[in-house]
């Protein structure tokens, strides 16, 4: 059985301000205040973690015991059946370049790295996304949800729609790339999604 959520405010562990109004908008349904680690100031906490889900425990854990409030984090990235699941954890750092982060290149270097393997011909290019989400209580509780969004990697990337590695992900069962895809056609069905669609039941009671 879930620890539930019963305040009436939850700290948003996150720098992203993309992923604060995210968050915060599939949690205002529920009558849940929201503030971000950003807005209280708290420090970010070094993602040390070996697995998507160590990495949102630890981010939550710190939100929690910094700010005395439940807070919620999550941590996503792509993993590549032929690559052993890289970039996995390191999803972010694949884009990083000495300009800065550019999810061109990310992409450039996961499909050089399947062309070196001969993974060339659509079933040995398998992937999912994957979203781990934690809630985190003061007192050091922690509730963990993970999901994948299975799909194929398609090359050249199609569609501007997205972020990171979205151009060059074809779900499954779908002919068009997240990139390609109405943002709220991916908000549906994406791994974030589906990590919440677990959450809100188990800790919202919703
Ligand atoms: P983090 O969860 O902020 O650590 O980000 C992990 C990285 O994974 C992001 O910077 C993206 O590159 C990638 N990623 C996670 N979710 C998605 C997605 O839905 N589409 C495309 N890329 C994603």
């Amino acid at each position: 059985m879930s620890r539930k959520f019963t305040g009436n405010k939850i700290v948003v562990a996150t720098h992203n301000a993309g992923k604060v109004v995210e968050i915060g908008a599939l949690l205002e349904p529920l009558g849940t205040q929201t503030v971000s680690a950003g807005e209280l100031g708290l420090p970010e906490p070094e993602e040390t973690g070996l697995t998507f889900k160590a990495n949102a425990e630890l981010k939550a854990l710190a939100a929690a015991t910094a700010s005395g409030l439940p807070a919620l984090a999550d941590d996503s990235g792509l993993a590549v059946a032929a690559l052993n699941g890289e970039p996995g954890i390191y999803s972010a750092r694949w884009a990083e370049t000495e300009g800065g982060r550019d999810f061109g290149h990310a992409m450039q270097s996961v499909e050089n790295e399947l062309q070196a393997r001969g993974a060339t011909s659509a079933d040995k290019r398998a992937a999912y996304f994957v979203a781990a989400l934690t809630l985190a209580w003061p007192d050091g509780h922690t509730e963990t949800f993970e999901s994948h969004f299975h799909g194929t990697l398609v090359w050249p990337p199609r569609g501007n729609n997205g972020f990171g590695y979205d151009s060059m992900f074809q779900p499954d069962g779908y002919d068009i790339t997240c990139g390609e895809m109405d943002p709220d056609q991916k908000h549906a069905i994406s791994h974030r999604a589906m990590a919440f669609a677990q959450l809100l039941p188990a800790c919202f009671g919703a």
